[in-house]
């Protein structure tokens, strides 16, 4: 059998008639094996977690945001067909009629499976959509439901992928469409369990998704389509001077990615490291360009620094009432109460009598519960509203620009990498 290759579509490659129309230019400008998995179009993740979210405080539907979604994606429809589509119209108003009797089901249930089931409409409307358009343009292709060949366990909305299921589903079904077709497409970010509930792999999880084909079908490499240019040394939102770089190795773009440089999710590279897969990231806009080349090259030149920053970041310190140490029992309590709660770690320090931790802020009646459990034993302070800047493979001159004149609360350094946390 021919290579197969793995090409990932975010969000905004899918946010318009217009921009669907180039995906199929892009894929229909070279002859290749393919699996393609797509993100939910624009924002439509955001608009089903508002909806769901206010299920959950109100009791009551939104039919506000479920006009406003409903309305964006007939308007996609109209716009690529250029006719009336009585079959995606219906096929629209019967999914969000779905939604709606499912959020009116879902009482009782445990938010996070609910959130599973709900926002997972986003990719399975996107990848319909697409579909019918690619069957309008002749462009010949199958599409299968990523809920029934990613198996993952019920840790609903971070689903652990039970790897060698997958695989054999990949294998066993998906392998063998490449003999009547050269494309395959499927969703990203989504998965299922043994019992066929809906999971998710966690936000932005779609590039995950893609990595998991490329292991599982040895793919020849893998292309995540991004408005960027490739992997940027920092990001374009914050910095007027950006520069890309050619090839970065595997170990360096996953430091990148777990720091928070957000054009690739951390998850993505480990996969493809291991059976040492290529990684592409391209822009859709210039799709000629040659990107970024993420692989297991060995760099002779210095890489150049990068720059990260993530916002929102609340940093919760610890401190003993009765002034004891902070001994090795009370951070595994502690550590077990953070997992619980979800949260997710990005920063620590401790000191004889305390023990500060900074991570992603989470909603305030979560924060609030965080704190009265710990507060039998501990006495907390906090702070929100914070920016962890990283500073990879810095050097001095680099950190004296980014930093003067800011208040800054944790400042660590290793060889590598140099953060700090900022008020804002
Ligand atoms: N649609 C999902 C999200 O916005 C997954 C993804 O785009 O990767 O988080
Ligand atoms: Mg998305």
């Amino acid at each position: 059998m021919n290579e197969i290759y793995v090409e990932k579509f975010g969000g905004a490659s899918v946010n318009s008639a217009q921009a669907i129309k180039n995906v199929s230019s892009i894929l229909l400008s070279e002859k290749k094996k393919r699996v393609v998995i797509l993100s939910a179009m624009g924002k439509t993740t955001n608009n089903l977690e508002t909806i769901l979210n206010y299920f959950y405080k109100n009791s009551e539907i939104d039919y506000n945001t479920i006009e406003i979604s409903k309305k964006y994606h007939k308007s996609i429809i109209k716009d690529i067909f250029l006719t009336e589509n009585i079959f995606l119209e219906n096929f629209i108003d019967k999914t969000y009629n779905k939604i709606i009797e499912n959020l009116n089901s879902s009482i009782g249930k445990p938010y996070d499976m609910v959130y599973d089931n709900i926002v997972s409409f986003g990719e399975l409307i996107g990848t319909t959509i697409i579909s019918k358009y690619f069957d309008s343009i002749n462009l010949k292709h199958k599409l299968v439901y990523a809920n029934e060949i990613i198996r993952t366990d019920n840790s609903f909305r971070r689903a652990k992928i039970d790897w060698q299921e997958t695989k054999e589903n990949i294998i066993n079904n998906i392998k063998p469409l490449f003999i009547d077709t050269d494309l395959i497409l499927t969703q990203g970010f989504i998965g299922g369990t043994q019992k066929k509930e809906k999971t998710t792999l966690g936000r932005e999880g779609s590039d995950f998704s893609a990595a998991i084909f490329a292991y599982c079908l040895d793919a020849k490499n893998l292309i995540i389509w991004k408005d960027v240019s490739g992997l940027l040394n920092a990001d374009p939102k914050y910095f007027e001077n950006t520069e890309k770089f050619e090839e970065v190795p595997y170990s360096e773009a996953i430091e990148l990615a777990y720091y928070g440089a957000s054009i690739i999710h951390p998850k993505t590279i480990k996969p493809l490291e291991n059976k040492s897969i290529p990684l592409y990231i391209k822009s859709f806009l210039s799709p000629k360009e040659p990107g970024t080349k993420i692989d297991c090259c060995s760099y002779t030149k210095p890489l150049m620094p990068s720059y990260i920053f993530k916002d929102n970041q609340t940093l919760l310190s610890i401190f003993p009432k009765d002034f004891s140490f902070i001994v090795e029992e009370n951070i595994a309590n502690m550590f077990a109460l953070f997992a619980r709660y979800g949260i997710k770690i990005n920063l620590m320090q401790n000191s004889a009598i305390s023990y500060s931790v900074c991570f992603d802020t989470i909603p305030s009646d979560l924060l609030k519960k965080l704190i009265n459990d710990l507060s039998s034993i501990y006495s907390i302070k906090y702070n929100n509203n914070l920016r962890l800047i990283t500073i990879r493979r810095y050097h001095e001159e680099a950190i004296n620009n980014l930093i003067k004149d800011k208040a800054i609360i944790i400042e660590q350094r290793s060889r590598l990498t140099a953060q700090f946390l900022v008020k804002l």
